[in-house]
Order: structure tokens, then sequence, then C-alpha cells
């Protein structure tokens, strides 16, 4: 593609009007929208609202007359579309995290007598950590962590496994697994699937209800634009709510909080999967942040998304760039919505490219990510990035010593 294709696919673009609800800062190429998403415009005003007119002017009345308490709840059902999910099944609550410690426990009291959680070893590590961390409060025999590769993840499948626990795009390379296959895999080997949506949830349409998925997790603050730190989501299949419970049981997810009875007792639906007090700002600007998404198909987002890694990928064959090396999936139902590429000195050069107003990031050892959002990323962006991308790598800036110097985040 030359300048002139990619102007004609910004001007062809059905969702080109979406980017008018971004709040982008002039002349950055934002391609980090897979670890930060950008600010919805009217973010600020509800929180404004939130803060002066609800907290500042009702107190702590604001609980009932703008029905705070509900928020998780009401959250959920907006981002529920999203996932393919029927009413009654996703919450939107505290962090992948926690939630991951909450529904790994429901899958191992539904499935007594199999210990296992089978995951890949190149799974996001929080995830691996949490398993790791209940393996080490339940002891062996009650919970065991088994990691094998990716391509040989369903060999772990055996009557030991009670969750076969998977991101379904992975954060490093950008490989999309078939939810459906996988999850039909493990329905037949007796196991539940946690399916972790953090690359996936408001880039694609996705179809947990259809493709019988058990539980899954997902981010607030990725491509649903929450904002940093926002209140992630779990969902909860309805056939197992009544039946899984869950460890942190905190009064948000008892039955009557406000009895204040001394013997906890779960609420009858997804409620039960609360913990304590919801954050209301962190809710607001979460609920708010949903408003981009209403009235778009996100089939059409998917087009978008993939046109876009695609025209990035065909954009870097063209240049034949020396010393990098496609990680992503050239096979479009095999990639998410990012593009990785490997590179020697790759934090460097995502550096250089961030001082040149193209923001993407670097994950460890080698890899720089791009991550594109259909909502607000243009044609024009995969351009400047890929060209950015050529000049840094060929006038060698990125070998300067400022550049190598690691920040708390990277
Ligand atoms: C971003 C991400 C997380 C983040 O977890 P938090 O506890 O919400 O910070 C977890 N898993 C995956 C796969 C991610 O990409």
């Amino acid at each position: 593609m030359n300048g002139p294709d990619f102007a004609r696919r910004d001007a062809e673009d059905p969702l080109a009007a979406l980017r008018e609800h971004f709040d982008l800062p002039p002349d950055v190429v934002y391609l980090d929208g897979n670890s930060l998403g950008a600010l919805p415009r009217n973010v600020a005003a509800r929180i404004e609202r939130t803060v002066l007119n609800e907290w500042g002017t009702d107190l702590v009345a604001g609980w009932n007359r703008h029905d705070w308490i509900g928020l998780p709840e009401r959250v959920g059902e907006r981002i529920a579309p999203l996932l393919g999910a029927e009413p009654g099944q996703v919450l939107c609550c505290d962090s992948i995290s926690v939630n991951l410690f909450k529904l790994l426990s429901a899958a191992l009291a539904l499935k007594p007598g199999r210990p296992v959680i089978l995951s890949e070893a190149g799974n996001f590590p929080t995830d691996l950590y949490m398993a790791e961390g209940l393996q080490t409060l339940l002891g062996p025999g009650r919970c065991e962590l088994r990691r094998l590769p990716a391509d040989r993840v369903l060999e772990g499948l055996d009557e030991d496994v009670a969750v076969l626990m998977l991101t379904h795009v992975d954060f490093r390379t950008g490989h999309r697994h078939n939810m459906q296959a996988i999850t039909r895999a493990a329905h037949a080997a007796g196991a539940l699937v946690l399916w972790d949506l953090a690359h996936s949830a408001g880039v694609m349409p996705l179809s947990l209800d259809d493709s019988g998925a058990d539980l899954a997790v997902g981010c607030g603050y990725k491509y649903l634009n929450g904002g940093p730190g926002a209140p992630a989501f779990l969902y909860v299949a309805k056939r197992h709510q009544q039946a899984a419970g869950q460890p942190l049981a905190g009064w948000m997810g008892h039955s009557r909080p406000f009895a204040f009875a001394p013997d906890y007792e779960p609420a009858g639906g997804i409620r039960r999967y609360l913990a304590g007090t919801p954050g209301i700002l962190g809710m607001a600007a979460m609920d708010a942040a949903l408003d981009v998404f209403e009235g778009v198909s996100m089939e059409a987002v998917r087009r978008k998304s993939l046109a876009l890694t695609r025209c990035f990928i065909e954009a870097l064959d063209a240049l034949g760039l020396p010393g990098v090396r496609l990680l992503t999936p050239r096979d479009g139902p095999s990639r998410g919505s990012q593009v990785s590429l490997a590179h020697r000195d790759g934090y460097a050069v995502v550096q250089a490219m961030i001082e040149r107003r193209v923001i993407a990031d670097f994950r460890e050892p080698d890899i720089m990510r791009f991550g594109f959002s259909p909502l607000y990323n243009r044609f024009a962006d995969v351009q400047l990035a890929s060209e950015t991308l050529a000049s840094v790598l060929a006038d060698g800036a990125y070998r300067e010593a400022r550049f190598r110097q690691r920040a708390r985040v990277t």
C-alpha cells in the first residue's frame, strides 16, 4: 500500500467517525490501546457529575438515589452483549487477578476429585501467579497448576483437570485461540473452561454463551477504555451459578447485605461474585466509556481490526526491515488486534518511536507490540507507524544510551 491507498481506506471506513468520541493528543499515533485504552470524551463530564452532583450533593443517599449499589450489575449488563452473553451472567468488579481467584476456586469446587488447573506456560503471568497462589493455599491434592506449551496444552486434558484456563488472545504474540473448538475439547474431557478475554473484549465479537464457555474474566482498561485501573469483569454461565460459590465471601455478595446477618448467605445470581464495596468513581468512568459501543457492530469492528493489522503487516513486508521478525499470525482468524515484532533492541526501538510520537510498547524479552483499536485508530496511523519504525531502524537513533533506560512500567 502507498500513501493514497491509506487515505482512501480512511475515507471509506464506516467506523471513521467513532474517533470523534475520543480525546487524543494531537500528532500522536496511539497504538497501545491493548495496554491502556484512550480517553472517551464523555468520561470527564461523568466523573465530575458523579463527584459534584452525586457525592457532593447527595452524600450517602447517592447509594440509592443514583443506584451506585447497582453499578456492578448494570455495567456488567452493558458489557455482556460484547461478550455474547445473555443477561444475568456478567459483573463488573475488582481486577482480573482477584476475579481469577474467585472463579478458579469456584471451578475447583464444581469439579471435586479433579485438582488440576491446566494452562499455557506462556500465559499472562498474573493468571499463572493466581493459580500458583491457590495451589499454595489449598495444597497438593486439592489444587495443582499444570502448564504446557501453547501448541500442546490440549494434550494435558485428562480426568484430573478441573478447569482449562486460557487467554483467548496471547498478549505477547497476538495469536488467537479457537474458542469454540477448545471449549468443546475441554468439555469432552470433563473439564470446565475459563477464558481470559483481556485482549478480546471490545475489539471483536465474542460468543461465550454459544460456544458453551463456563467462566470468563476480562479487562476494563484495555479495549473497553475504562481508564487506568478500571474495574475488570467476570462471567459465570447461568447453569453454574447456583452451585458455584466463591471464597471471597464479602458482604456485597450476600443475599441481604443490609440485614447485617451474622452468617454468610450468597446472593441468588451473579451478584454472589462480588466481594467488597465497589469503587464508584472507577465504575462511573467505565459506564461512561461503554457509551462509545452503543449501536456499533462488533463484526464491523473486527473487520476493521483485521484490515488495520493486515495493512501494517503488508507495509512492514514492503519495507523489508532488517532484524525484525513477525511474531503475529498472518492468518486472520488466528490473529487478535495487535501486531508483535521481535527485534534484538526492541525496548530501545520502541522508546525512540515514542519520542517521534508513535506510542507502542515493549514486552520481554524482545517484543515490540503494536495494538490497534478500530474505534479510534486510522489507516493513516498504520502508515505513520510503519514509516517511523523504518526510519528509527535506518538512522540507528535507537542506539543512544538514553533509550535503554528502563522505566518502572514498560
Ligand atoms: C492485562 C491483563 C491482565 C491484568 O490483570 P489485572 O489483575 O486486572 O491487573 C490479566 N490477564 C491478562 C491476560 C492481561 O492481558
